[in-house]
């Protein structure tokens, strides 16, 4: 195993390599791979981009490699930048429902100061770290 990692570390020495339009080529072949049980065109298809996916890892032209990708990136960076404020979103999100599913907020009685305390702990006493007044709750 070691020696056909430094075989291949040797074999892509001065090669391109990968980049953002290579995993994107990558996961439209992945893609493609599948859609092409069903369709011989497709299939075709595939095969000619995969070849193009490879060609551009094992080329040694990185300047003209380098240009691909950077016009990939111009090209997409609207849908990227679309796509990154819907992954953050969703983010936000599951952490707000893992908040809430673990916290609740209490309202101290006395001064309205909100304590946050962990769920599922039954009937406790509350303890206000502003006021210092002591209320029981069922958290
Ligand atoms: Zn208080």
């Amino acid at each position: 195993m070691n020696r056909f990692r430094n075989w291949l570390v040797r074999f892509m020495y001065g090669r391109y390599g990968q980049d953002a339009l290579g995993r994107f080529l990558m996961g439209v072949c992945l893609v493609l791979c599948i859609v092409s049980i069903f369709n011989s065109y497709v299939y075709i298809a595939t095969l000619l981009l995969i070849g193009v996916t490879y060609y551009r890892m094992m080329s040694r032209n990185f300047v003209a490699r380098r240009r691909e990708n950077e016009r990939f990136l111009k090209m997409t960076a609207g849908i990227r930048r679309q796509f990154g404020k819907i992954m953050n979103s969703v983010r936000r999100n599951s952490a707000n429902s893992y908040e809430r599913q673990n916290y609740k907020i209490f309202k101290c009685p006395q001064c309205k100061q909100k304590l946050r305390l962990p769920r599922h702990r039954g009937k406790i006493e509350i303890r206000c770290r502003k006021c210092g007044n002591q209320f029981i709750r069922r958290t």
